[in-house]
């Protein structure tokens, strides 16, 4: 059995922005229930309560870039699992994790360049550690640390690093002139190291240095080396193929759960699906849409980001809200031209559209709950958790066939297409929309969706295995 450290931007309850948040909150307790001895390195971003954590230590001071910063170390225990939070009050006490209204924090570099570090200093004094296990751009300077900097240092011999790429398109970048802030001497700054298109990367230093690579699901670990999905890094992953598997994500089952969650109007489940349309007729009530319960309501719950394909929508909604009659509600925030498209239908069809603009959790289970189809058209999709939460309350699922979405949704619990083309959509939403105006054929379908097990106890053994398979490695 291994001892885990993960280092991460975000972790669910403490700080979330998207699907690598559920990941972090969900994986490590997983682990720990297989065996393996798991924690988490996370910054205490200004948001997160430590009032009722541990401060484990004090003043523990990370070198970079030619000065020190003295960091209080807190940890937290959760779900059985420790997490420690690395304060340092100037770099992390702010509000909003990456940027402002303003844009990403011009000091991300050494934000995050510290959280690495300062990983390193926990491992040493607080958890000692076999397996780095690195998430995203923001932990992607620990393997160069590990490997460069702490060689001598018999805290780390024998370690390993894992370093798991969860969206390809956030890829750190920083100007060359930035590296020494954030630690790294200019020697790094290679094209067959950091350097990537002028700049230096802080994903590419993951990729470079890390022993093994994986991404969320098998699909997206294809489909990164090939141009189309890999960024201009597909040549370096194809080069260290040999080194990368794709893992898919788990849906946590505690918290997306029909039969026992608390945010809808009635649980429900396969046997009692009734309850499903208590959950939509208390949706569309909330709405002022409560007369449309016989009409197909469709769901979104995304952040509006380029990635997740939005733009496709705009030519179909006219056909779909229009003389198909369906409904739809959107819960989302991001990119202006997607808020606004959203907006502008919303205005439009105002008795069959809702745009709910920001980040609701509550709101997010009840739209799962209550909608008939789910639409997620997304241009890549490394894993994607909403479509497995849709399987679950049996809310069919409309997908691009891409990344995760290929592997989780398949004929028997979903509709997909394949190119990202609005004709290819508008195909895909009417071949779902007949599927509703059949309900024994709907019903079936959604049976069988629920009955779809993608649970974290499968990932957490491919992780688990990963592990041994690196420390049996010299
Ligand atoms: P990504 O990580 O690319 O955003 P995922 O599908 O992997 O996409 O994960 C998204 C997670 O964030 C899900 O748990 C989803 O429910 C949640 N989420 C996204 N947008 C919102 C929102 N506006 N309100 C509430 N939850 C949201």
């Amino acid at each position: 059995m291994s001892r885990v450290l993960m280092i991460s931007s975000e972790a669910a309850p403490f700080a979330k922005t998207g699907g690598l948040a559920d990941v972090l909150g969900a994986l490590p307790p997983e682990l720990n229930a297989l065996g393996d001895e798991c924690a988490v390195v996370l910054p205490r971003y200004g948001s997160i309560d430590v009032s009722a954590a541990e401060k484990v230590y004090s003043g523990l001071r990370v070198y970079l870039g030619g000065g020190y910063y003295e960091c209080d170390i807190y940890k937290k225990v959760v779900r059985g699992t420790q997490f420690f939070f690395v304060e340092h009050l100037g770099l992390y006490g702010r509000d909003g994790f990456y940027g402002d209204k303003f844009g990403d924090f011009g000091d991300n570099h050494i934000r995050y360049a510290l959280l690495c570090s300062a990983a390193l200093g926990i491992a040493r004094y607080l958890f000692p550690t076999q397996i780095f296990h690195c998430h995203d751009w923001q932990a992607g300077l620990l393997p160069l640390f590990l490997k460069n900097f702490v060689t001598g240092d018999p805290a780390f011999y024998g370690a390993k690093t894992v370093f798991t790429i969860h969206n390809l398109g956030y890829q750190g970048l920083m100007p060359r002139s930035k590296l020494w802030e954030a630690g790294v001497e200019d020697r790094f700054y290679r094209s067959d190291l950091l350097e990537f298109n002028g700049a230096a990367s802080l994903l590419k230093s993951g990729i470079v240095f890390a022993d093994a690579l994986t991404t969320v699901s098998p699909r997206y670990a294809e489909e990164i080396q090939t141009p189309e999905f890999g960024f201009g890094m597909d040549g370096l992953l194809r080069a260290r193929r040999g080194a990368l598997r794709g893992l898919l994500n788990g849906c946590d089952y505690d918290e997306w759960n029909p039969k026992t969650d608390p945010h809808i109007a009635m649980n429900f489940d396969a046997d009692s699906l009734e309850g499903k349309l208590a959950c939509k007729q208390s949706l569309l009530d909330e709405f002022g849409m409560g007369r449309r319960i016989s009409r197909p309501l469709i769901g979104i719950v995304s952040r509006l980001a380029h990635q997740k394909g939005f733009d496709l929508v705009g030519s179909v909604l006219d056909e779909m809200l229009g003389w198909r009659d369906a409904s739809l509600v959107v819960l989302g925030s991001g990119d202006k031209d997607t808020e606004n498209l959203f907006a502008g239908y919303a205005q439009k069809y105002p008795d069959r559209m809702v745009f709910w603009h920001g980040f609701s959790n509550r709101m997010a289970h009840r739209i799962e709950a209550g909608s008939d189809l789910f639409l997620m058209p997304s241009r890549y999709e490394p894993c994607g958790l909403n479509q497995m939460y849709s399987l679950r309350y049996g809310t069919l699922p409309v997908v691009r066939a891409t990344g995760g979405l290929d592997d989780t949704i398949d004929v028997e619990t979903g509709f997909k297409f394949w190119r990202f083309d609005s004709w290819d959509l508008a195909e895909c939403l009417r071949h779902a929309l007949a599927v509703y105006a059949d309900p024994p054929r709907l019903q079936s379908m959604q049976i069988t969706a629920m009955g779809r097990d993608f649970s974290w106890a499968q990932s957490a053994r491919g992780y688990s295995a990963l592990y041994q398979e690196l420390l049996s490695r010299s």
